[in-house]
């Protein structure tokens, strides 16, 4: 017969409705056996006491519905954020604040590379903090003229190169005509590349190969160390491109014993057409394991709102940038949909623009009445911009929302003076008004994006405070509760998980977050500032300080 294990806690906070706090769990078998007090726990027999979480407070395992295991890959490039970050070790990069300096820490890593024509790689670039100044091969020939050298947006939507990059790529000519490849006034291109038709015949020369979505084996556990960091227990992969290789890494890399955490990848849509779309996912769902949930379907309809390259509807752009990009076709979208519901699919969009939401639902509409499927869950991811009206109409066709809290912080003054202006940006990422149109509401941090966190995440949605300080939309907060249930429970019920994950209750994975305060009686201004000790994932216990 197998152990069980009984943990005191300061506190559990359960989010089980009927059974909301406890002192005690106990788990069998990597499951939760139940959550009480310690008398009614021993009724189940014999049992070790474990007190190592008697001053902590113990939540359900964090489920993050929208993140990129490449933030795993990218930790082994040149950090060029504006804002101070993290890495899986727990080191501290100080946020870059001017091109010079973004210039700077890429030559010293050029500097100090053996290997003479070996590429010079930067991510989470944002020009938009720097009065959104353009970054030109001219910039980068500064780092590098032998070497390749690219920088990735924070975004992840566009590459800035420099001039041997562009010859690499026999791209450093005159007469070149594509939406994504911006020329300069002497007719070549600036070195700006928008999109991933532009970016992918230019990504390999500079360190970002076709499969940049997908992290390598060592960024996957890079990655994992985040999420133990952070409180996560469940992760999703929101694009990867899950090649025969990739999977079979997956697969060996989350059944290691100490791979700490769940990973649900959505396979990305682009690079077949949707009938070998659906049947590669309904092959790949068949060989899901429980760390491995295989299955899903990711699509992109647009760009980003702070890369201008976002759908946007009438009056567009606040600066009068011209609108964004599409990334899919509509009938594309259509036949996917359509083929996914078919085939018992699930399909999470991405959209950012209003726009781009308007076409899913006008596409999701007719392919439901085709083949009604009354729990399909399809998702909208980011849905940044969606009015009252797209909610309440995402929530009679059955979609659930993952909206994009973080932003807020992040991007929240350049909503407000430059991309799209005080109204909209007032009402962006809307979680008040998904919640009351009865919309099924997870929050995201996007990582790589923005940092993984989903404490961070709750503070957002709950303050909605810009980086200058100014609170964004007060209408739209919700409360600390609403925001712990949409990174638990509400972001597994999107990932059809929720039966499995997402509370601490009888049945469930042992799945903890295990943190040093309560964020349910803390002041909610701090929320993001609670400690976390580690995690418990499938009854395995893992401390952020053994990392
Ligand atoms: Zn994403």
């Amino acid at each position: 017969m197998s152990t069980t294990t009984i943990y005191s806690a300061k506190k559990i906070v359960t989010m089980n409705p009927s059974r909301p706090q406890a002192t005690h769990v106990a788990v069998r078998d990597g499951r939760i056996l139940g959550a009480g007090s310690l008398e009614e726990l021993a009724t189940w027999g014999d049992y070790v006491l474990d007190d190592r979480f008697g001053d902590k407070v113990l939540l359900p395992g964090f489920v993050e519905g929208h993140a990129h295991t490449m933030e795993g890959s990218l930790w082994s490039k040149v950090y060029c954020g504006w804002f101070d970050r993290a890495d899986p070790n727990g080191k501290l990069w100080a946020g870059l604040k001017s091109i010079d300096a973004v210039v700077t820490r890429l030559r010293a890593a050029a500097d100090a590379m053996t290997d003479p024509t070996a590429p010079v790689s930067g991510w989470q670039l944002d020009p938009i903090y720097m009065n959104n100044a353009k970054v030109t091969r001219a910039d980068l020939d500064h780092v590098s003229s032998d070497r390749p050298v690219g920088v990735l947006h924070a975004s992840g939507h566009i590459l800035n190169v420099n001039t041997k990059a562009l010859e690499l790529a026999g791209l450093m000519k005159t007469g070149v005509n594509h939406p994504g490849i911006p020329l300069g006034d002497d007719g070549y291109p600036t070195g700006e590349l928008k999109g991933p038709d532009a970016m992918t015949p230019v990504g390999p020369h500079v360190g970002f190969e076709r499969n940049l979505l997908d992290a390598d084996e060592d960024g996957l556990r890079n990655f994992a160390k985040l999420c133990v960091r952070t409180g996560t227990t469940t992760i999703t992969d929101l694009a990867s491109r899950m090649d025969p290789d990739t999977v079979e890494m997956m697969l060996t890399v989350t059944a290691e014993d100490d791979f700490p955490t769940r990973l649900v990848p959505l396979r990305y849509f682009m690079g077949l057409s949707p009938a070998d779309l659906i049947a590669e996912v309904t092959t790949l769902k068949a060989r899901s394991t429980e760390r491995l949930r295989m299955g899903r379907i990711k699509v992109v309809a647009d760009g980003s709102i702070q890369g201008f390259s976002a759908r946007l509807r009438w009056p567009g752009y606040h600066n009068g940038a011209p609108n964004g990009l599409w990334y899919i076709a509509p009938d594309q979208l259509s036949e996917t949909y359509h083929l996914a519901l078919q085939a018992g699919l699930q399909v999470h969009t991405h959209t950012n623009g209003d726009q781009a939401t308007q076409l899913v639902l006008e596409k999701l509409a007719p392919a439901l009445q085709k083949h009604p499927n009354p729990d399909h869950r399809f998702t909208l991811q980011h849905c940044q911009l969606a009015d009252a009206a797209q909610f309440r109409q995402a929530a009679k066709l059955g979609m659930c929302a993952n909206l994009f809290a973080n932003h807020h912080y992040y991007w929240g003054d350049e909503h407000y003076t430059l991309t799209v202006g005080p109204d909209r940006a007032t009402r962006m990422n809307a979680c008040r008004t998904a919640l009351d149109s009865g919309v099924p509401l997870a929050i995201h941090s996007d990582a790589p994006v923005t940092p993984l966190g989903p404490l961070f995440t709750a503070w957002g949605a709950v303050n909605r405070i810009t980086a200058s300080g100014r609170v964004q939309g007060e209408e739209e907060k919700i409360t600390v509760a609403e925001a712990l249930y949409a990174i638990t429970i509400g972001a597994a019920y999107t990932l059809h998980l929720d039966g499995e994950i997402g509370s601490i209750e009888t049945g469930k994975r042992a799945d903890f977050a295990v943190l040093d305060d309560d964020p349910t009686t803390c002041d909610p201004a701090v929320l993001k500032d609670i400690g976390v000790w580690g995690t418990v994932q499938g009854g395995r216990i893992f401390a952020a300080s053994d990392l």
